[in-house]
Parts: C-alpha cells; structure tokens; sequence
C-alpha cells in the first residue's frame, strides 16, 4: 500500500519507539505516531512518507490505550520536553527497562538471558513531577509580539509561554514572573537571534532542594559586565523571594545557540548554592538514608544532576556497585564537581577524579576540603589522556604485579593545571575499581582502552545514554570483563531519557 501525504489512516499502536513514538502497522508498512502510545487505535494524517514506513500526525484518539493517563501540563505536546506524560508512570519505566535491554542485545551484542540475569528492576521516582532542580527558559516574544518566558514553540523562535513547566519547583514561576514584571516596567528588551540585538536571552534558576538555596542567573547579550536598567530594583524584588541566595548575570554575546557565556558576575548574595546528597542503602525496600551525607556547592557554570532525589540513589548503586571495603583505590573519570569520587570516598583508601572542566576541578577540591575528606585527590584533564598515561608502555598493572614498578603506576600530569608542573612523572596506585561517568557520547575508545590496560577489579559505568553504553560495554567485556549487573534509575520521569549504573567484573577473578 502507497501512502499519500495527508491521507488519514486508522492503526492500531502496538509499540514504542526510542524516542517515545507510537508504531503501528498498516499492511506491512510501519507508521510512526508522535503523541499516540501502545494499546491506541488511532487516526493519523500521512506527514512524511517513505520507502518502507511513514510518519503520521496524531489526528483522534479513537480507543484508548489502558496505559494512557490525562496529562497534567497543557503544553506537553506543543513543548515536546515531556514525550511521555500521556503514558501511565508504571509503563513509563517499563518503557525505559526495555529500552536499557534492547540496546544491550542490539548493539552491545549480549545474549538476551545474560541480560534477564543482570537487569535489575528500575529504580522509580515517589513522584515523577517536580524533581528537577535546574530550570532555563528562553525569554523572548510571544505570537502576538507580546513579552515571554517559556519554550520556543517547535522549529520557530516564537515562545509559548508557560512560566510553570511542571517538572520544575514552584518557585520558578515566582522569579520569573518577577523578571517579567521588571523588564516590563523598565521596558527592557528581548534579545532577537535574527538581529543579534537586545538584552534578555535566558534565566537560569537553580534551587538546592535540602538547602531551600535558590540561584536566579540572567543570561543577557553583553560581552562584559555592565549593571542593568533600574538594577537596584531588579534585585530588590527578586532578593525578596524565600530562599534566594545568589543573584548573577552571564554575558553571552555568542550567535550560536550555546546558552551560556564564559563569565558570570554577581549582583547579589553568594556566587553559588549548597545543597546535599544523602547516602541511601538500595538493598532495604524504600532504600532508606544511612545518616552519611555530604554538601557540595553549585555554581551557575558546574555541571550537578538536575534530580536530587535520584541522583542519591544513582551514586548509592555506584557505591553498591563498587564493593568497596576501605582499602581500594578508584579512579572517578569524568567526575565533574567531583559528586561521585567524594560519595565513594568514605568507603575507599584512595579517589582519584579526573575532569575536564576547570572551574568543576576547581570545586570538586573545594568540596573534597569542606566535607573534611583528604583522601580525594582531582586531576585536570580528559580521562583518556590521564588514565592513557599511567598505564602506557611498561606502568601497566602485569609490570606493577610483577614488581618491576615498585607496586604503582608512573604518571605524568598532563594539561593546564597550575597545581602540577608540565612534564612532571609522579607515581600514583593503579585503580582496583574504575568509575565512569561520560557525557551522551560515551567514553573515548582510547578512554576504554587504558581501562582494559589498568585491569582493574571492576568497572561501574554510570551512563545517562543506553546506545552509547551498550557500544562500550561490548568493548570492556571483549576485553576480558563480564557484565554482573545493570539497573536504570529514572531521573528524567515523564521523558524518555534513561540513566544506568552497571557492575562489571574482570573475568579472571
Ligand atoms: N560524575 C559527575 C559528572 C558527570 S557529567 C556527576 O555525577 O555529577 C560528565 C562530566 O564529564 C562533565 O563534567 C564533563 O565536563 C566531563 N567530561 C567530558 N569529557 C571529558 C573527558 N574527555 N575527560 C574528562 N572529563 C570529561
């Protein structure tokens, strides 16, 4: 059967795409149905057709699917940021259970009952609104040229205004309506991507959720610092909301769509927020707290997981996963502010982190000092290149068991870092256990490979993308490791993202 553009066709769904699209059938042929969820019959509008499947509009709902529940948000399919609100919160991690064993057969090419044996139940959220702790919305204009904040209506730069995204904390709407009401008053301008002028471009607002601590940063399109029209009231109304902490603006004069500038400045209060991170026991139903916890600071630049609640649950899995006893050494690649090296820090002998970014080393040090923890060393520099120059030529961990490198690897500090000197070879232990923790991308196959080099006991590979995962997983277990255990912890309910944590052991152990 020839589909035509525009032909309306009734299909029944009976599946789910990766990025939370409904399939259907039509004689043979796949269409793919955005907004339309398993169970569905539906009728659809021909958008796009090709050879072998077509893509459909969601026209009617014509039976329901069990599984569909009545969205909350009245934008969601005008925003798309949540592909999955229509689809009950059980079947939404269900979705994301398939989703993490499909790409393990697919691509990482394990067997499907090694999978069955390794996956474990994912771990869900009590409630699946509310839990991001970062929000950023464009402000700009809306279709009647009228002064908004919310989320640029699909493939245009017009935006729909929706000051309450309900992923988000409540105060969001409070601040932004605030800065409205600012620049509305003092008739300060939008910046326009066309013409590159005016002022406005973004706020960020970030809240630590055990502190109450909130961050307002006003992106605005300046190349250095300059005070804002009427600044005075600008922070005067927004230092009045409960919780505020720090006020900054960042300069971004940048024609691209990177959101935010290199430089930030404050205009109020602190230049960054606490918050804390509880460590849980995920073997007890519930997974209650243990009593050890640690604080971290956040600056507007740094990356932090954006749901608090999970994200202790993510680096209490990493903790299980690593088996530590007290006496290992770990090497944290990727470690960002340095979250997960300061949570493993309790239970190990030695964290190393290695991060690319500066100003996150920076702060990983700096949290490392304020939770009083001195065995937690950070690297400036890509893993693969740190990690790549403790164990190249004759440091690899068969010279170092053999003795010939008197029980540690040779490293040389690499990079920018002040605290080094260039060139310098310094010994530092090699890694018993090995904690990944890379961007959507995944690890660099040279990253990889001076893991399978350092031989360490086991990996803990925590993965925010199961395609890229499942492609790094074939590689370490090629390399003589074996999947133990995987299991994805929901941190992005209502979306079709997935975060996973596995284990994996050396063969020969
Ligand atoms: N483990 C941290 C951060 C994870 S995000 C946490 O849970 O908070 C991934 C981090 O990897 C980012 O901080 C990013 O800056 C860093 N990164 C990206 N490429 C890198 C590389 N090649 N080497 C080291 N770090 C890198």
């Amino acid at each position: 059967m020839e589909f035509r553009k525009n032909d309306i066709v009734t299909v029944d769904i009976e599946d789910i795409g990766s990025e939370g699209e409904g399939i259907g059938r039509v004689e043979g042929f796949a269409l793919f149905v955005k907004d339309a969820l398993p169970g569905d019959r539906v009728e659809a509008r021909i958008v796009k057709n090709k050879k072998n499947y077509a893509y459909g509009r969601l026209e009617k709902v014509l039976v329901p699917s069990p599984f569909r529940v009545e969205p909350r948000c009245v934008c969601h399919r005008q925003c798309g940021g949540c592909q999955l609100q229509a689809l009950s919160y059980e079947r939404q991690l269900l979705f994301k259970e398939n989703k993490i064993r499909n790409s393990l057969i697919r691509i990482g090419g394990f067997a499907p009952q090694q999978v069955e044996e390794c996956l474990e139940p994912m771990v869900g959220m009590e409630n699946p609104f509310r839990y991001r702790n970062k929000a950023l919305y464009p402000v700009g204009v809306d279709r009647d040229g009228k002064l908004a904040a919310g989320f640029y209506a699909g493939r245009t730069h017009c935006i729909v205004p929706n000051t309450d995204c309900l992923l988000g904390a409540e105060e969001n709407r409070v601040v932004l309506e605030c800065i409205l009401e600012y620049m509305h008053r003092n008739g300060v301008d939008v910046y326009d991507e066309t013409t590159g002028r005016g002022l406005v471009r973004y706020v960020l607002i970030r809240k630590g959720f055990y502190s109450g601590e909130i961050m307002v940063c006003l992106v605005i399109n300046r190349d250095r610092r300059v005070s804002l029209p009427r600044q005075e009231e600008f922070v005067g109304a927004l230092k009045e909301i409960k919780g505020m902490t720090s006020i900054s603006i960042n300069c971004n004069t940048g024609r691209d769509n990177v959101i935010l500038g290199k430089h930030t400045y404050p205009l109020w209060g602190r230049d960054s927020i606490t918050d804390v991170i509880c460590v849980r026991d995920m073997t007890q139903e519930g997974y209650p707290h243990t009593g050890r916890q640690l604080e971290f600071h956040i600056s507007p630049l740094s990356f932090y997981q954006v749901n608090p609640l999970q994200t202790e649950k993510l680096y209490s899995l990493a903790l299980e996963y690593a088996g530590l006893t007290g006496r290992e050494v770990v090497w944290d690649l990727y470690c960002g502010i340095g979250t997960i090296s300061l949570f493993l820090a309790g239970s190990a002998g030695r964290v190393f982190g290695v991060e690319v970014v500066p100003q996150a080393v920076e702060d990983a040090r700096r949290n490392a000092a304020e939770n009083g923890i001195e065995n937690a060393e950070f690297f400036l520099g890509r893993a693969e290149e740190i990690l790549g120059q403790g164990v190249k030529g004759d440091t690899g961990r068969e010279e170092q068991e053999k003795g010939q490198a008197g029980g540690v690897g040779e490293w040389k500090r690499t990079g920018s870092d002040k605290a080094g000197e260039e060139g310098i070879v310094w010994k530092l232990p090699l890694p018993d256990v090995v904690v990944v923790d890379p961007p959507r991308k995944g690890c660099d196959s040279a990253c990889l490979a001076a893991i399978l080099k350092a031989r360490p006991d086991r990996v803990v590979y925590v993965s925010c993308n199961p395609a890229t995962l499942a492609r790094d997983l074939k590689v370490l277990c090629d390399g003589g490791y074996e999947l133990k255990k995987v299991r994805g912890v929901d941190q992005f309910g209502m979306t079709v993202h997935v975060e996973v944590a596995c284990c994996l052991q050396r063969k020969d152990l």
